[in-house]
């Protein structure tokens, strides 16, 4: 059975971690299993090339902007090939192309189309470790393209799937998936397991420990993913994100998400009559925003308040789309915020037990923290709440619903 592994950017991010990375590489390959070890940049490179292209560019072009980023990986994978070798152990450094990962074209959120293993299985039969580039892939045009920030992780578990792996392991800076971010709270847990519905919907929702889209294909290809420390001794514990497996699930607020990349827009006083949603986010579709909650206060006088949540990178954008709009419809305003943050519980079995939402807004009324917006889904309740109160938040929910405490069964 082949490995899969990936190792993201904190953890190769100075030479030395580099070679104790390929070191754990090394060792590993040893045992005489094909291996496939996925690598994202060094440290805060992908930061510092986005910083680059800004200095040059206020809107970079798409094409060249996937160019320079895909760099940061080639590098890091290229290192770490040699390092490996220095270790006695065959190893190649192939970039997306060359591993055979092609996606679509929509530079900086490609998609992966297919993978092609025919390289990756000659270097395994000439014994060598394979270390892929993560994050990018080509196009048709073989132009290279990124999957989007955080897309390591996508790329490891797209390539656990087409070798068949049984589980995807990814190595990062902490020993798993936590009950909420512990670098916000010191009390956070590591849970276990945690089911792939219930990851998928703290990734969304921004727990940036594991890219959405990895999480999704794990689902869709029934493949358990395995979170550790690439810190801790090898075979430390880590958590498994796996198809949940228990017939009942428990009524339990599993985990807290805080996404800090929110931005709202708010149509002021639109006259209220039929079609005016559709005529507002179909541009908005059209121009490639994704928007993500939408609410419409009911007002008076047949005039209501139309408010969505859009990323701080798309804000610029969306304002200009909506403007037009906004005149047509005949809004008396159209307002904008970025100070904002999503604060999320999520756990299976939330919508039929109403005493959560009533625990989690009296615990932030206690707190004089005012809720700008909610929405809820079967597995998570979100709220919209000014950004400096985001983290205060967070840890007053974390102790209100015992995430601190170990789970009695
Ligand atoms: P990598 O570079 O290895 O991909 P990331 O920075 O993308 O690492 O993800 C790891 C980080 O995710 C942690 O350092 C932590 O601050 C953050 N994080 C957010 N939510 C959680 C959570 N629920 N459990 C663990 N880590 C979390
Ligand atoms: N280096 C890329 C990023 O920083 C991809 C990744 O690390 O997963 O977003
Ligand atoms: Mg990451």
């Amino acid at each position: 059975m082949t490995v899969v592994q990936k190792y993201g950017g904190t953890s190769v991010g100075s030479i030395e971690r580099l070679q104790a990375v390929a070191a754990r590489i090394a060792h590993r390959a040893a045992q005489g299993r094909p291996m496939a070890v996925v690598v994202s940049a060094m440290g805060k490179t992908t930061d510092e090339l986005v910083a680059l292209a800004g200095a040059v560019s206020a809107r970079p072009p798409r094409r060249e902007m996937d160019m320079l980023l895909a760099t940061g990986e080639i590098v890091s994978s290229a290192l770490l090939a040699m390092a490996v070798r220095e270790l006695g152990h065959g190893a190649v450094a192939l970039t997306g192309a060359q591993a055979g990962v092609f996606t679509d074209d929509t530079f900086g959120r490609a998609r992966i189309r297919g993978i092609d293993t025919e390289r990756i299985q000659r270097e395994f039969a000439a014994g060598n470790v394979v270390i892929i580039a993560g994050f990018q892939g080509a196009s048709g045009e073989a132009d290279f393209t990124t999957l989007g920030r955080g897309g390591s992780d996508t790329s490891a578990v797209a390539l656990g799937a087409a070798l068949h792996a049984q589980q995807v392991e990814i190595y990062t800076d902490v020993e798993g998936i936590y009950t909420t971010d512990p670098r916000i709270e010191p009390d956070a847990r590591r849970l276990a397991d945690i089911a792939a519905e219930e990851m998928l919907e703290a990734a969304a929702q921004g727990a940036g420990v594991m890219h959405p889209r990895a999480v999704e294909l794990g689902l869709l290809y029934d493949i358990p993913i395995v979170v550790a420390s690439s810190f801790a001794a090898d075979g430390a514990a880590g958590t498994v994100i796996r198809k949940e497996v228990l017939m009942e699930p428990e009524d339990r607020v599993r985990t807290i998400a805080l996404d800090r990349d929110v931005a709202s827009l708010t149509l002021r006083q639109v006259p209220d009559r039929p079609g005016i949603a559709a005529q507002l986010f179909g541009p908005l579709a059209d121009a490639g925003i994704s928007v993500d909650t939408i609410v419409q206060n009911a007002g008076e006088d047949r005039l209501t308040d139309l408010t969505f949540t859009v990323s701080h990178a798309d804000l610029e954008q969306a304002r200009e789309v909506a403007a037009p709009l906004a005149r047509e419809l005949g809004a008396a305003e159209l307002l904008h915020d970025h100070d904002l943050v999503k604060v999320s519980l999520i756990g299976t079995g939330m919508q039929s037990a109403p005493g959560y939402a009533a625990l989690m807004f009296r615990t932030l009324s206690d707190a004089d923290i005012n809720i700008e917006l909610i929405t809820t889904s079967e597995i998570r309740i979100t709220v919209l709440l000014r950004s400096e109160q985001g983290e205060q938040a967070v840890q007053l929910l974390h102790r209100a619903f015992a995430l601190d405490q170990p789970v009695s069964t």
